[in-house]
Formats: C-alpha cells, sequence, structure tokens
C-alpha cells in the first residue's frame, strides 16, 4: 500500500489537529514517554471537557456556578497558596477568621462583644464541617461518659433517614450507630415527636437538617429543640442538636428571618453550612460552627504555629487551596447582607413562579408540588407526575437532557422509595428569563412524550422497582463508571435502595 509521507517531526509547524497525537490518540492508561506540546495538551483537555453538562443548564445542584469576574481574577491569583501555610501566608488566617466571624453572627453564635472570636474553621465543603462536628460530639459524650464511669461503647445519632450520604460516611468513618426515623407518604420531615423518641443515654447529637435535598423542606428545629429540653430534664440527659445548615444557611437568615433555627436555640450545639452552595462561592468551600469552646475537646485540637504563636488546628486535611476562602471573602465584602438577601428573594421569586407554571400544565391536573416555596423552603421545585401516564419522571428528565437541561428525577427517601420525583434547584443565575426558557422546554418536553408512540414513552422511562441499578438502556445512565462495590449492603442505598438526590 502506498502511504503518503507526512511532515508528523516537523513540531513547529504542526498544527493541533494535524499531529501525531491527533491521529493516533492520547495516553489514558499510562503516561507518555514523550512530552507533549502545551497547546495540545490544552486542546485535547478541553475537547474532553466538552463532554461535561453545562453548569448553567445543570438544575440539578445547589453548587455555585456563577461568580463575577473580578472574585474569578483574585481567586485564579490565589491559586499558588497554600492555606495551610499561616506562618508564611498569615493573611489567609485572617480572612478565614473574619469569614468565621460574620458567619457565626449571622447565626446568633452567643458572643461576648462585638469583636469577639467566634469558634469555626473552613472545610472542604459540608461533609467535612459534619465529620468534624460528629467527631467532637463523640468525643465530648465519650469524656463524660467516662467521667461517669459509664460504657462508651454505643454512640449513636439520630436523624431523618432523608440525610445527605455524608452522614451516613460520618457514622460509618466515625463507628458511631445511625438512628433514624424514616418518612411516610406526605411526611417529609422529621417529627419533632417521633425524633426525640429516638433519643437515649448514648444520644451524641439530634440532627435537624435546615433544607432536605429531597424536598427543600426545613425540618421543624425549634420544635425538635423544645422537645428535646424536656427529655433532658425529664431523662437527666444532656443531648445537643447539630444542625445541617448545608444549603439553607445561606438562604433562611435573609428570606425568612424570624424562622429560629440558629444558635438563638441553646440546645444548638454545632452547625455546618456549605460556602460553595447558597454562600455562593465555587466549589470547594464550607464551614463548621460550635456554639462556644466548651463543645469542641481539646483531644481534638492540634497546635500549629502561626508567627511564633500557637494557632488552633481542627481539620481533615493538611495543604489545601485558599482559592475557595478568598471567593467566600469577596461575597461576604461584596454583598453584604443586602446583597444576598436580594439574590436570596430573587432566587425564591423565581422558584415560586417556576412552582406555578408547572402546577399549570396539563390543565392543572398533570403535575403535583412538593416542595413548599414562598420561602418556607429552599428555592428550589420538587414536583411529581400526579397523573396515571405511560410515561414517568425519568423520561421527562431524559428528554429535557436532550435540549441540554439536566434536571434529576430520583426516588423519594427511604420508605417512601416507590413515589419519582423531579427538581429543580434555583441558583443565584437561574433568573427569570432563563426559567422562561426552561418553562418553555419543560412544556415542548410534555407534549413531546404525550404524543410518542407508547414504545418510546416506555423506553424513555424507568420501569424497574426502586434501588435496581438504573436500565442500561435508559437515556439518563449513559456513564459506564467501574462500580467499586456496586451492591453494597451496608447503606442506606444498599438497604432500602436510596437514591440520593444530586446536590
Ligand atoms: C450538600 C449537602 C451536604 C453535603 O455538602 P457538601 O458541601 O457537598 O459536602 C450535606 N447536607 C445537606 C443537607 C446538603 O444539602
Amino acid at each position: 500500500m502506498h502511504t503518503v509521507k507526512t511532515s508528523h517531526d516537523n513540531q513547529v509547524s504542526t498544527t493541533v489537529y494535524g499531529s501525531r497525537a491527533a491521529a493516533t490518540g492520547i495516553p489514558r492508561f499510562e503516561m507518555g514517554e514523550e512530552e507533549m506540546d502545551p497547546r495540545l495538551a490544552q486542546r485535547f483537555i478541553k475537547d474532553e471537557l466538552l463532554m461535561n453538562g453545562l453548569p448553567a443548564l445543570n438544575l440539578a445542584s445547589f453548587v455555585t456556578t456563577y461568580m463575577e469576574p473580578e472574585c474569578e481574577q483574585l481567586m485564579a491569583d490565589a491559586l499558588p497558596i497554600n492555606f495551610i501555610d499561616v506562618e508564611e501566608y498569615p493573611a489567609m488566617g485572617e480572612i478565614e477568621a473574619r469569614s468565621v466571624a460574620m458567619i457565626a453572627r449571622l447565626f446568633h453564635a452567643p458572643l461576648d462583644n462585638p469583636e469577639a472570636e467566634a469558634c469555626g474553621v473552613s472545610t472542604v465543603g459540608s461533609s467535612e464541617a459534619i465529620i468534624l462536628a460528629v467527631l467532637t460530639a463523640k468525643r465530648r459524650w465519650k469524656e463524660k461518659r467516662m467521667a461517669a464511669g459509664k460504657s462508651t461503647e454505643n454512640p449513636n445519632i439520630v436523624m431523618s433517614a432523608a440525610v445527605q450520604v455524608c452522614w451516613e460516611k460520618a457514622a460509618r468513618y466515625l463507628e458511631v450507630e445511625e438512628k433514624y426515623w424514616f418518612c411516610s407518604p406526605g411526611k417529609y420531615l422529621a417529627d419533632p415527636q417521633e425524633l426525640v423518641d429516638l433519643v437515649d443515654e448514648n444520644t451524641i447529637m439530634v440532627v435537624g437538617i435546615l433544607g432536605t435535598t429531597y424536598t427543600g423542606g426545613y425540618e421543624p428545629i425549634k420544635g425538635i429543640h423544645d422537645l428535646l429540653v424536656e427529655k433532658n430534664k425529664k431523662d437527666n440527659l444532656d443531648v445537643t442538636i447539630h444542625v445541617d445548615a448545608a444549603s439553607g444557611g445561606f438562604v433562611a437568615p435573609f428570606v425568612n428571618p424570624d424562622l429560629v433555627w440558629d444558635f438563638q436555640l441553646p440546645l444548638v450545639a454545632s452547625i455546618n453550612t456549605s460556602g460553595h452552595k447558597y454562600g455562593l462561592t465555587y466549589a470547594g468551600v464550607g464551614w463548621a460552627f460550635w456554639r462556644d469552646k466548651s463543645y469542641i475537646p481539646e483531644h481534638c485540637v492540634f497546635t500549629v504555629n502561626y508567627l511564633g504563636s500557637p494557632q488552633a488546628s481542627l481539620t481533615l486535611n493538611f495543604s489545601k487551596s485558599g482559592v475557595q476562602v478568598v471567593g467566600q471573602y469577596y461575597q461576604l465584602l461584596r454583598l453584604g447582607k443586602s446583597g444576598y438577601r436580594a439574590i436570596m428573594q430573587n432566587a425564591t421569586a423565581t422558584s415560586d413562579y417556576l412552582a406555578d407554571e408547572v402546577a399549570k400544565m396539563g390543565d392543572g391536573k398533570l403535575f403535583h408540588i412538593i416542595s413548599a416555596g414562598h420561602g418556607e423552603s429552599l428555592p428550589l421545585v420538587a414536583w411529581q407526575i400526579a397523573e396515571d401516564k405511560p410515561y414517568d419522571e425519568f423520561a421527562i428528565a431524559a428528554h429535557l437532557r436532550q435540549r441540554g437541561w439536566i434536571v434529576p428525577a430520583y426516588t423519594m427517601a427511604p420508605h417512601t422509595e416507590k413515589m419519582k420525583l423531579l427538581r429543580v434547584v434555583v441558583r443565584e443565575d437561574f433568573s427569570r428569563s432563563r426559567c422562561e426558557t426552561f418553562v418553555r422546554d419543560l412544556k415542548e418536553t410534555v407534549h413531546y412524550l404525550e404524543n410518542a408512540p407508547a414504545e418510546v414513552q416506555k423506553h424513555m422511562s424507568k420501569t424497574q422497582a426502586a434501588g435496581d441499578e438504573g436500565s442500561k438502556h435508559h437515556p439518563v445512565n449513559t456513564s459506564k463508571k467501574t462500580a467499586v462495590h456496586a451492591n453494597e449492603k451496608h447503606s442506606l442505598r444498599g438497604k432500602h435502595g436510596k437514591t440520593h438526590a444530586v446536590c
């Protein structure tokens, strides 16, 4: 065969797609022997990243997808900074302390004076914050039990089974038993009495969720608190509350300022929030707060040297980027309370508009809205098909995906897992105008599915019982990740087929 000689070796003038690498493919499993031109490496990776969905059209996630260019510049400048090097980069510690002070005051931390130091740390997300909170609560419980000469064998956490998966991890990693309150049809937020009834002398904390990932609802934390006060008194216990405010921490104070859920309640010992959700910072930052130092046993704190003076360190990692804390501080400074209020109120208004539009579809009979809305929940819309239809929520998600929209269809928390839901999270950048485009596409999707042949309706729907691995053929289950321990039996997913809503 005659082959045409190409000028592959002429490195200098080779174009990206005229290069040898473009013709032969790039290394996937073993590092290449040869270097690659930076232009080529950048281009090939860019091309690979095209397979990602568009963050702005990703209505599945709470995590921030928009920040101002001024802040992006600051964050890019902070890329070479290792956050943990407090001696070399003292400004990072300062910025963290200021952010902790501001957010802790937003959550009504009891502080002696306007300049008092608050008790909190930046984390990589709410997951790390929650693990730290469980760690300190477990140790505090253990020290008290040991002092009283009682068993420290069986610590437990009391919480709703609608918790985010990080709670299962925290419990498992730190060897604490999970005592669950389960949802039932129509009842998706923990019942205070039923939850508090699960508390015993081995309970290290009761969890209240400020914004569940399934319906965005706020658990009745004050109600839980008041019953726990009684229970503590009656049974001579000292059980405290942790509030998981991952997504609600920056919403409720601005949209629903009269809701009492935070350190205003004396038994609230710790709170976490995700700076990268409604804290409006790109992914990678969360915050953990404690009521005061007495809730952080010395045993959990390590001292690092900070400009010759000792600085307490409570974190699961050592080196990490300083980028996100800079980004968070920019938002706190730039937006102030009125900026956050405006954004959260807009998001709430947009989600109410979307809920109304969804409710009107199919002559007002097709869908049933499950999220509360009107500032009584996170700015999200969760809904289900109310009528008997030959297609399901998964079919709607799959068809919307063809138009670029990423909307998760999922099944409800354990014990209500037969119920299918669709959920749109309204983030800062999901403006009214973008929402109107989405409503148009949702109407078209419904029209398409109503008129599609029966085989198409069935093919696009997820017909297996909840908990089965999604059909390989279903249009939304196209990723082929290698499953490590895919058939786990230890988790809520393994036992109840819990699907964790994307967050
Ligand atoms: C997102 C979320 C988490 C986990 O937070 P990350 O910041 O992603 O680690 C925990 N709890 C709730 C209620 C959440 O919404």
